[in-house]
């Protein structure tokens, strides 16, 4: 992840010929090959297939990589309650969950982020050790038995919540809360800009502003960025207090949940109220940096 990967291979010519192409088409979703160059040296028969150890020295083009949106297969597994993993709000894989975040130093290994405290539990380590595995050394594997877990939630007067997360605390609180509103922007030092709004999926941001195609694959890219919305022209839309300032109405802007923890925070408003949970202000909160 990030920099140079060398690769060791013995076969035909065509034998790997065939093996470049395959790495090439059939890479990981988030992977991006700027590059491949070939050299012959000296033939070592393998019978298996291993990952060596990174080391520093040798990725003098180590790229930084981005935190990665909770992907498909592991939502799918978040919400199933017959997986182990059901509900666990740091699930990820190689295709998702933290990176930059977690990080303290290049290259990206497990033992150079904040889950290095982690000890992996032996379902982790099987799936982490199993080249069929969509875990093969994901470096981010925990479950409910390893892993950071959450801590409890506190809540202050103002209806802000802190919740520690994998690359330190979040606070979170209601659009549609005046007061809550009101304590985030004391507690971010941040009196007239306004925030982005974390809706739970396009069907419901669309309730709330007018969302075009080009508008909507940038909402639900792997990337998940901040993407400005017009909002709707009605009284629920106005009611988004964070969006006023100065008394003009700014535009939306809106992103999807990034990771388990969040996804579970909508599923937990969705339980306490019987409406649909609504967006909510989610924001980093440097004033406690420590990491887990
Ligand atoms: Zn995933
Ligand atoms: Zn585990």
């Amino acid at each position: 992840m990030g920099g140079i990967v060398q690769v060791v291979c013995t076969g035909t010519a065509d034998e790997i010929d065939a093996f470049v192409g395959a790495i090439v088409l059939r890479k990981p979703v988030m992977a991006r090959i700027e590059g491949v160059t070939r050299e012959i040296i000296g033939t070592t028969i393998f019978h298996d297939f291993s990952i060596g150890q990174s080391s520093a020295e040798e990725d003098e083009i180590a790229l930084v990589p981005a935190d990665i949106a909770v992907c498909g297969d592991c939502l799918a597994e978040f919400y199933d309650p017959d997986n182990p993993r059901y509900l666990h709000p740091f699930i990820s894989c190689t295709n998702c969950g933290p990176r930059f975040s977690i990080m303290e130093r290049l290259p990206y290994d497990r033992n150079t982020t904040t889950m290095d405290d982690f000890q992996m539990c032996e379902f982790c380590m099987n799936e982490y050790t199993d080249p069929e595995s969509r875990r093969y050394h994901a470096q981010t594997i925990s479950c409910h038995g390893c892993g950071p877990q959450p801590i409890a939630d506190f809540r202050n007067n103002g209806g802000v919540l802190a919740l520690k997360g994998g690359g330190g605390y979040y606070l979170v609180c209601s659009p549609f809360d005046e007061a809550a509103v009101q304590k985030l922007r004391e507690i971010k030092k941040r009196e007239q800009k306004p925030f982005a709004v974390m809706f739970r999926d396009v069907e419901q941001v669309r309730e709330y502003c007018s969302v075009s195609e080009q508008e909507e694959a940038a909402l639900v890219s792997p990337q998940r960025p901040i993407v400005l919305l017009d909002p709707l022209n009605d009284k629920r839309a106005a009611d988004c207090r964070p969006c006023k300032s100065r008394g003009v109405w700014k535009n939306y802007a809106s992103n999807f949940p990034t990771a388990g923890i969040r996804s579970r925070r909508f599923r937990k408003a969705a339980k306490r109220s019987k409406k649909a949970p609504v967006g909510r202000i989610w924001r980093s909160w440097n004033g406690a940096t420590k990491k887990l």
